[in-house]
């Protein structure tokens, strides 16, 4: 194990069946070891800087019926919402003030924001705040819609690829979904120039020590900007309500492994190990994140876009939420800086 660790460490490469073995044999030493050296690798390229990416979550409506996600077309129950062009801009609005340089607009796969809505949309918030980095993450669409939104000024694209092993893709999405669709949008996001990002639930249903060692492959061939991974947390109105949910630990040690496999990848704590821990964030920097994302959406927004049980909503407005998340972050050594924080090249 220590070999395997110094290897990574040193190559950023492991087979894929030495990853497979890195996580099977994993026990608390290896993960203090592990932590250690991919804080160390961060600190060389982000020194204690964390950024913040203000989340906007823009419409529960979906066309999909992903087995895992609260908002699936399926769940009769959900309420469903979709923000207008001014709600948007009125959340940018109140960013900017706190400090946001980068904006999140996510949603489920909801026809209303065609290309025409949305290219609309992202050159307004890059006209008024031309220090911000716009990040999009509105599921698959074809390459040319993909080169009009980055011709209209968005930045990054957040698009998890959930799993690299087909089989399993194929058990977490009905049949319309496919795998090979989903890395062809990888593919043309990155030709297009975005600043890509991939990434995957840990803990999800059939999700094995070998579907995440193919996870990690993927992550260090396909090279990722940014790469998103969170634990699984099941959703009273799905497929998969019964399902155990994914752990912080498991989730902490592939944080770790990540940074070292990509130094300088944008890795965030997410909103879902902060949902399972209150201190599942802080435990996530600890482990080599360098980025969070609050949540900046109108209240009654976060509520009803309910990807999974008790999803973290951050509770107060988002002024106070910040200053919060300041403190913490302070408390174990870190600083929220106001900056796009793009990737840096090294
Ligand atoms: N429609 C967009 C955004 C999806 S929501 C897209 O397809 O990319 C963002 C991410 O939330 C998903 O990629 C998925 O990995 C995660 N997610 C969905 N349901 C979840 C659950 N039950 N537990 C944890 N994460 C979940």
């Amino acid at each position: 194990m220590i070999e395997l660790i110094d290897k990574l460490e040193k190559e950023h490469s492991l087979t894929l069946e030495e990853y497979k073995t890195l996580i099977s044999e994993r026990t608390p030493e290896y993960a203090e070891i592990l932590s250690e050296k991919a804080t160390e690798a961060r600190r060389k390229i982000y020194g204690n800087s964390v950024y913040i990416r203000g989340l906007i979550e823009i419409s529960n409506i979906c066309k999909n019926d992903c087995y895992y996600c609260g908002i699936r077309k399926g769940n009769k129950k959900c309420e469903r919402y979709r923000l207008t062009a001014e709600q948007i801009l009125s959340c940018c609005e109140e960013g900017y003030e706190l400090g946001y340089r980068t904006f999140v607009l996510q949603g489920g796969e909801d026809a209303y924001f065609g290309d025409e809505v949305i290219c609309g949309i992202v050159s307004e918030i890059k006209n008024r705040y031309t220090d911000c980095a716009v990040t999009l993450s509105l599921g698959e669409r074809s390459f040319e819609s993909y080169k009009r939104l980055y011709d209209a000024g968005a930045d990054r694209y957040l698009l998890r690829h959930e799993t690299a092993d087909k089989e399993h893709y194929e058990k977490l999405h009905p049949a319309e979904l496919s795998f090979d669709n989903r890395m062809e949008c990888l593919e043309n996001l990155k030709k297009i120039g975005f600043q890509v990002g991939c990434g995957f639930m840990v803990g999800s249903p059939f999700q094995t020590d070998e579907t995440i060692a193919k996870d990690l492959k993927f992550i260090e061939q396909f090279k990722p900007h940014m790469c998103g991974i969170g634990p699984f947390v099941p959703h009273r109105e799905t497929v998969f309500k019964d399902m155990p949910q994914g752990t912080v630990e498991l989730t902490c040690y592939l944080l770790s492994i990540i940074r070292l496999i990509s130094p300088s990848v944008l890795l965030p704590a997410t909103t879902a190990l902060g949902t399972i821990d209150p201190e599942g964030r802080e435990k996530g920097i600890l482990s080599g994140a360098n980025v969070v994302m609050p949540n900046l959406s109108p209240s009654e927004a976060k509520k009803k876009y309910e990807l999974y049980n008790n999803k973290l909503t951050g509770g107060a407005e988002s002024a106070l939420n910040k200053k919060m998340l300041e403190e913490r972050m302070k408390t174990i050594g870190y600083e929220i800086v106001t900056d796009r924080g793009d990737f840096k090249t090294v």
